[in-house]
């Protein structure tokens, strides 16, 4: 306001010429720019840079006057987490151009002059013309090392302190058990029961402190993950037969479909006569542990949020991707929750599920698993009819499953169908 009354007052006064006025203008935007802690860099649609704050030469290490005119590429050398430069398609000053729209990132990281590396975070904003043309780009950018590193202490400590906790919570659940058993103790049947309610909240707390590491692990990539040639079609059957009995125990029926063709059960892969169908082999890399937890996580929930009906498990895919897709028929979700229902913690708030124990973190994990293989999972529902939820794996072909199989044993690693027979 103030700044403005002044510009307007010196416009206005007779005698003083455009040229100081513009010349003040322009040193006025450069005292804001440079007073500005953050980066700020402007580059044209050939990727000059025409901008260059004190801000941008603080965190990037390079003196104005050289970067000034120079491919942004070598001033702005974003790297990932792993220290690999960024690829076109993740570098947004590059896509910025196609997209558009303004773009953030908040995992980047910088190569500074001294090839030092500083967290930054960036958001990028295209420059559009009256005429509806990009004529370039503006970066603003913050040097997020020291927030990053606290984030990175506080997942240390979440998951340190659940890894600590699980110990004595085993112990409890291990004793409770015990003493519940009939055949080691004699209680009445009042103290069954409070111990029958003691022993299912401290499965709750073991299984909340399992998913809170879990998932601590999996936002700072230190998820155990050692991926194999999986045929997916023997990895679900097993699952499913493993999964079975605590679904019928809720008087729920399961049913595994595979194939194009999902009307043909894999139970009719032997048909009558003893004769051996032929089915489509779905291959993919994936470690068979993380999928299992994915696919026992999807499981779970179906029985838990179904009362009557089925849950049927699906394996297709074409020649790209293989898709699993676990349907149930139980409450369903509320469109307006379906957004969220992948972030930390959420869960649905309403009468069907309140009573229902849950951490909120399972879904979180199963994504983080499915992008850690380039994948997706995602649900549709209808509430009060039931849900499916889907997941997309990139599909491996015969030929590359068996080169990859091939290289497995060579490394003298188990190969899938050894690790699949396992789980
Ligand atoms: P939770 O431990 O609460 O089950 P999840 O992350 O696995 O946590 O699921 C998040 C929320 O999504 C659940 O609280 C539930 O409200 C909803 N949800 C998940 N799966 C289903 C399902 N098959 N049917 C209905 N609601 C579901």
């Amino acid at each position: 306001m103030f700044g403005f009354g002044k510009t307007q007052n010196v416009k206005s006064t007779p005698g003083v010429n455009l040229a100081s006025v513009l010349h003040d203008e322009k040193a006025k935007s450069e005292i804001i720019l440079n007073s500005i802690d953050d980066g700020v860099l402007l580059i044209d649609t050939n990727h000059a840079i025409q901008l260059f704050n004190k801000g941008a030469e603080k965190i990037t290490g390079w003196n104005q006057k050289d970067a000034i005119g120079l491919d942004y590429k070598s001033v702005i050398k974003l790297v990932n987490d792993k220290n690999e430069p960024y690829t076109a398609e993740q570098d947004p000053l590059e896509q910025i151009f196609n997209e558009i729209a303004p773009i953030r990132d908040n995992s980047a990281n910088l190569k500074t002059s001294s090839d030092k590396t500083v967290a930054i975070s960036m958001s990028v904003s295209p420059l559009i013309s009256d005429t509806n043309e990009v004529t370039g780009a503006v970066a603003v950018f913050r040097d997020v090392t020291n927030e990053r590193q606290e984030e990175r202490q506080r997942a240390e400590f979440i998951s340190t302190a659940s890894h600590e906790m699980r110990t004595p919570v085993a112990a409890i659940e291990g004793y409770l058990a015990l003493a519940m058993n009939d055949r080691v103790c004699h209680i009445d049947s009042k103290a069954k029961e409070y111990l029958d309610k003691a022993h299912a909240s401290t499965q709750h707390l073991g299984k909340l402190f399992q998913d809170l590491l879990t998932s601590a692990k999996a936002e700072d990539g230190r998820l155990q993950n050692h991926p194999v040639v999986v045929e997916m079609g023997e990895l679900l059957q097993q699952l499913t037969e493993d999964m079975r009995f605590t679904a019928e125990k809720k008087g729920l029926g399961v049913d595994f479909l595979i194939g194009a063709n999902t009307e043909d059960a894999l139970s009719s892969s032997h048909t009558s006569s003893g004769v051996k169908m032929v089915r489509p082999l779905y291959f993919v890399h994936v470690d068979p542990e993380r999928i299992r937890e994915v696919i026992v996580n999807l499981f779970d929930n179906a029985i838990k949020y179904t009362e009557v009906g089925k849950i049927t498990i699906t394996l297709a895919g074409d020649n790209d991707v293989v898709q699993v897709r676990v349907q149930d028929t139980g409450h369903g979700i509320p469109a307006e929750d379906i957004p969220h229902l992948f972030e930390k913690f959420y869960r649905v708030d309403n009468s069907a599920t309140r009573t229902i124990g849950g951490t909120g973190l399972g879904l979180f994990i199963c994504r983080k698993i499915v992008e850690l293989y380039n994948g997706r999972i995602w649900v549709g529902s209808e509430f009060g009819k039931g849900s499916t939820f889907y997941i997309n794996i990139p599909r491996l072909s015969s030929e590359k499953a068996q080169e990859l199989q091939i290289k497995e044993a060579a490394q003298n690693l188990p190969t899938g169908t050894t690790q699949t027979s396992k789980v």
